[in-house]
């Protein structure tokens, strides 16, 4: 039995975080952690809860009154939504192509509600096509629930069009940023998205504890006019507007106080650097990675198009063995990447570029720890090929951009 350390305090290994989540969190965001408390109710604090609305809105790119912070991680956000929108014998399309779609249709099933599955290969998107025929085929549906972001196998979904399609139909459209938020464009509001929720711990680089969450007025006209109260007490959104949106302030549950000046702070940075640079930074940090992996036998599961920047999914060539490469990296390199969920066990690397974690420096320290590692195995005989394409990738896109200037 191990002893209990009370005598020590836990200090945590620097880890260079490259996998799908928790990822790096900026120096200012861990100060603004460790700020002494304020009473949930004070007027200091719902002034900063108000800046946190105001930070979130431009952040989501919607006017919605109802965008709150949850306390809970991401699957918090999507249970509150799938809890509150979905009644009992509600019928809803769910978009399945990895982990989280099917999480979802778990959480509708729990709510009483029937998910119809809507399957696509992992790796591929669902397409608009494919939609239209099963929102004619099935006849009246509450929503349409869709994965922008599906973290588990790296493909990008496309929302274009699916906002006027649901509404063409009467359903609500029901999305799920978790990883995209902060990373690639999430424009609530022109596309239509009725409910939107995300996690702190992935592209706004806060750890893990909120699920910033933003709910259109009709979707918050189909909370109030439930048939009964949600089930669930705690995610209930109509007692938590209460507290978020009322002049009333109602005490519902004590606001996670700490991890708001977190998100406060993670948000403000997401400004500063503004929403178009941020998403360029991933964009290019992923072209390098990728250019770099490519010699190495790497080559991404998603088709051309689909790729998320943030979430980069590779599949594994036959020699490389996943558990001993990952673990070295740990061990020797102290940079974790995340293995494959489910049928991609195994199979796929999952390597984060997200927020703070998306960097030129850790980009080129992980493509060079791959190539010692993979030198070492035997299992590459020119090393120096993937730092040099990513390198190659970096010095073209400033060329351009000094031609552009
Ligand atoms: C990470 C993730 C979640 C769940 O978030 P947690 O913070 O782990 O609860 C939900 N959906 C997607 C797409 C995710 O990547």
């Amino acid at each position: 039995m191990s002893r209990p350390s009370q005598d020590h305090e836990f200090v945590p290994p620097h880890r260079l975080l490259m996998g799908p989540g928790p990822s790096m969190v900026h120096s200012r965001v861990l100060h603004a952690l460790s700020q002494p408390l304020l009473g949930h109710l004070d007027p200091q604090f719902l002034g900063l809860m108000d800046e946190i609305q105001a930070l979130l809105r431009s952040t989501f790119r919607t006017e919605n009154e109802f965008t709150i912070a949850l306390p809970g991680t991401g699957s918090a956000g999507m249970e509150a939504v799938i809890a509150n929108l979905i009644e009992p014998g509600d019928r809803a399309i769910v978009g399945i192509n990895g982990v989280f779609g099917s999480r979802l249709a778990t959480m509708i099933e729990r709510s009483g509600g029937i998910p119809l599955r809507l399957e696509a290969p992992w790796g591929n998107t669902i397409s608009l096509d494919a939609l239209q025929d099963q929102l004619s085929r099935s006849g009246p549906v509450k929503a349409v629930v869709l994965v922008h972001a599906e973290t588990s196998t790296g493909a990008w979904q496309p929302l274009e069009g699916v906002g006027a399609l649901c509404r063409a139909h009467n359903a609500l459209l029901i999305v799920d940023t978790v990883t995209s938020l902060g990373g690639i464009p999430v424009e609530v509001d022109a596309w239509g998205i009725d409910a939107c929720y995300s996690g702190t711990q992935k592209c706004l680089s806060c750890p893990p504890g909120l699920a910033p969450l933003t709910i259109s007025p009709r979707a918050m006209e189909a909370v109030r006019q439930r048939r009964n109260p949600c089930h669930s007490w705690y995610l209930d959104l109509s007692l938590i507007a209460e507290y978020w949106n009322d002049r009333s302030r109602a005490y519902h549950h004590t606001a996670p106080i700490s991890m708001l000046y977190g998100l406060h702070e993670a948000l403000r940075l997401v400004h500063e650097e503004g929403l178009a640079p941020r998403f360029a930074r991933h964009q290019l940090n992923s072209n390098a990675l990728l250019a770099g992996l490519e010699p190495l036998g790497l080559i991404p599961l998603p088709s051309e198009g689909h790729r998320l920047p943030m979430l980069n999914c590779v599949t594994l060539p036959s020699p490389i063995d996943d558990v001993s490469v990952r673990t070295r990296l740990l061990q020797d390199y102290a940079i974790e990447i995340g293995g494959g969920l489910g049928p991609l066990r195994g199979k796929v690397w999952r390597i984060g570029l997200m927020g703070d974690s998306c960097r030129q420096e850790h980009v080129l320290t992980l493509l060079n720890a791959l190539e010692e590692i993979f030198a070492q195995n035997g299992w590459l005989e020119q090393p120096g090929r993937a730092v040099q394409a990513a390198v190659e990738t970096y010095s073209h896109s400033q060329l351009s951009a000094r031609r552009r200037a």
